[in-house]
């Protein structure tokens, strides 16, 4: 394997964000002339545009995702429909965000095994752990998939609880019968950090719902708990969508779904030619379920195979190398027994699928992956 072979990079956002660069150095010259930087009219369309492309009737931007979590629990705490203390079924598996906003709601994050096969929440393991305070389920729609979410919906329509889909790696990811992330849940949550699938050119989220009470709460606590200026109802927090990122997500939204279905191409490519028995590769029904944020297959001696993608000039990455129960932040959750999580976390490896991949980059990836020994 030689080493002059160029380096495809696990994620070339300059290369990515580049397509826009004229057109966004124009939108900057107009956002320059507008002078209005937080709370403008740009953060007002997107909000409409993202609500559109969701399918919902409300969205309303914030700081980023792990704050359009926490405080879409928290609008459910102010409205009196869950409470302080309650318990909320999360993946064990997902990213850290997802447990951490549920404990800066002041709830009980609850953690249960994924499906080894999705990385989804196991649905049959569900129903064990819940009790009379479960109030809340968050199915995270992990690596672009969505969560088994009619299965979900029963079992939480069954025992009376909430579900808040973690939608952060899921943008434009549609259920054939029952619609599109965020419309499928009481309320969702999206982060536009630059890396997902609609990246901003910093931090931004957004949370979509259809439930008007809801969506009033939370942008009364994303702007320090007020509606009205100066006048303070809640105990809220900052996290508003910047006018700027705005502009920039506006742009980018137009290609969300070119961009959904370049992943998808490649992923499909992935999937029908890399045929090499060290490596399981991620299931996938082949329906528009899935937007692949991230390729993520599985490897039994990880450390040897990416020796060997360095070698061969193949970035990657690990999502995520420590299971959150084994984190020093999540500390009480240290004594859980959670083998399929564990399994999972020592055994994934992210290779590169993004909508700057060339074709022969494609070609090279394939041919190292077949060619693992
Ligand atoms: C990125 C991400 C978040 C958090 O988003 P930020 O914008 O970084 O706060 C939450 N959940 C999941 C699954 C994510 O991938």
């Amino acid at each position: 394997m030689s080493n002059s072979k160029p380096l495809i990079p696990f994620l070339d956002l300059h290369k990515i964000n580049s397509r826009y660069h004229e057109k966004f150095k124009s939108l900057f010259s107009d956002f320059l002339d507008a002078g209005s930087y937080i709370k403008g009219s740009q953060v007002t369309l997107f909000e409409k545009s993202f609500a559109e492309s969701c399918e919902v009737d409300f969205c309303v931007g914030v700081g980023n995702g792990l704050d359009a979590l926490t405080l879409i629990l928290k609008g459910y705490i102010e409205l009196g429909k869950i409470h302080v203390g309650d318990e909320v079924i999360v993946a064990a598996n997902t990213f850290i965000a997802t447990i951490l906003s549920v404990k800066y709601a002041g709830l009980i994050p609850v953690l249960v095994e994924p499906d080894e096969r999705t990385f989804n929440l196991d649905i049959h393991k569900i129903e064990r752990h819940i009790t009379d305070k479960t109030k809340v389920i968050i199915p995270t729609h992990l690596y672009g998939q969505l969560a088994e979410i009619e299965e979900i919906i029963e079992i939480a329509n069954k025992h009376n609880v909430l579900v808040v889909s973690d939608a952060a790696q899921a943008h434009g990811a549609r259920h054939k019968e029952l619609g599109i992330a965020g419309s499928l849940c009481n309320a969702s949550a999206f982060s536009f950090y630059p890396a997902k699938n609609l990246g901003a050119l910093g931090d931004a989220g957004a949370i979509t719902t259809n439930d008007k009470a809801l969506i009033e709460i939370v942008k009364c606590l994303g702007n320090y708990g007020s509606s009205e200026k100066y006048k303070n109802d809640y105990v809220g927090v900052n996290s508003r969508l910047d006018e700027l990122q705005a502009i920039f997500l506006l742009e980018k939204l137009k290609y969300l779904e070119q961009d959904n279905i370049k992943r998808r191409q490649i992923a499909k490519r992935y999937i029908s030619e890399i045929k090499n028995e060290k490596i399981i590769l991620p299931f996938w029904d082949g329906s528009e379920n899935h937007v692949f944020h991230l390729f993520v297959v599985r490897v039994k001696n990880r450390i040897d195979f990416c020796d060997y993608l360095k070698k061969s000039g193949v970035g990657y990455h690990i999502h995520y190398p420590i299971a959150p129960h084994q984190q020093n932040a999540l500390k009480e959750f240290a004594e859980l027994s959670l083998p399929i999580t564990e399994k999972i976390h020592k055994e994934v490896v992210s290779i590169p699928l993004n909508v700057s991949l060339e074709n022969d980059q494609i070609d090279r990836i394939i041919e190292v992956l077949n060619q693992y020994q």
